[in-house]
């Protein structure tokens, strides 16, 4: 198989379930994948053993995808970074263990997570309220999955804003080794980082975090113009990051261990994945839409 590993997010509905989420990111190109165990704003969840884990597994092994560098999304609804409702909390935290065991249940080692929101407590607060979950959470679960934080545009009071801000979370976690980070292009773009300038951004990776652990990139372009704090994804080329930034990422030797995953939107009801994916690899922009 190809060096480059690129992907996309890909869905997971019955009857077929990771099977059907396996045969989908082979039907892209990809080389690995992003799936969420269940519907991406509830956290409802089916019992593993429906999901035909052993059959998706095998033709995964069979394709030869590296397993370890295969993503799972968090549920958007968890929010750690506050505790303005006790109840929430202990909800969100109690939702993240589950997502954490059931990352492992399908063998996959890198679950992303979205920090949340502070809801105007203030980012200490926050970031105290991340940390104290993030505890809970890996004092527990019992497996070697690793939890990405993801970089996020700043909308309202969301946490994840700055490298310097997750390397604050991450070291003042007890487990600062199982957790990491996701870059996504759409939302740091939209929080005033120029991807013109990815080889700087990465220089502040590696100064605060580290580069080892920034454990994904999510590849979007972006709707809005650098700073917006939007978070509205664009397909690759045909927004305000533009297609060279991109393909620059996703070619970036420092990161060439790293999965990038595409998030862009559907066009007329139908995945972009495939073409977008070809795009990269040749490294050339084509007019698609
Ligand atoms: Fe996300
Ligand atoms: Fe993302
Ligand atoms: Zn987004």
């Amino acid at each position: 198989m190809d060096k480059l590993l690129i992907g996309s997010h890909v869905s997971m509905s019955a009857p077929k379930y990771y099977l059907g989420s396996v045969e989908e990111a082979i039907s892209y190109g990809s080389t690995t994948f992003m799936f969420y165990t269940g519907a991406p704003q509830n956290a409802f969840r089916s019992p593993l053993e429906k999901l035909k884990i052993e059959e998706g597994r095998a033709l995964i092994k069979e394709h030869g995808f590296d397993e370890d560098k295969i993503v799972v999304h968090a549920p958007y609804i968890i929010n750690i970074a506050n505790q303005l409702n006790q109840n929430n909390y202990e909800m969100a935290k109690s939702v993240l263990l589950n997502e954490v065991k059931r990352t492992a249940g399908f063998g996959c080692k890198i679950l992303v997570l979205h920090p949340g929101s502070h809801v105007n407590t203030g980012v200490e607060n926050g970031i105290d309220s991340i940390v104290k979950a993030l505890n809970w959470v890996l004092s527990q679960d019992g497996t070697d999955v690793k939890i990405a934080l993801e970089t996020m545009a700043g909308k309202g009071s969301e946490m994840g804003t700055s490298f310097e801000q997750m390397q604050e979370i991450i070291s003042k976690t007890d487990y600062p080794e199982r957790i990491g980070i996701c870059l996504d292009t759409c939302h740091i773009s939209d929080n005033n980082y120029d991807i013109n300038e990815f080889e700087s951004i990465l220089d502040n990776v590696e100064n605060t975090v580290g580069l080892d652990k920034l454990l994904v990139v999510h590849v979007n372009d972006s709707k809005n113009p650098i700073g917006s704090h939007k978070d509205r994804h664009e397909n690759l080329g045909y927004g305000e990051i533009g297609f060279d930034a991109l393909n620059k990422v996703v070619h970036n030797p420092r990161i060439e261990s790293v999965p990038k995953i595409l998030e862009t939107p559907f066009v007329d009801d139908k995945p972009p994945y495939k073409i977008e994916i070809e795009m990269l690899r040749n490294s050339e922009f084509k007019d698609w839409k």
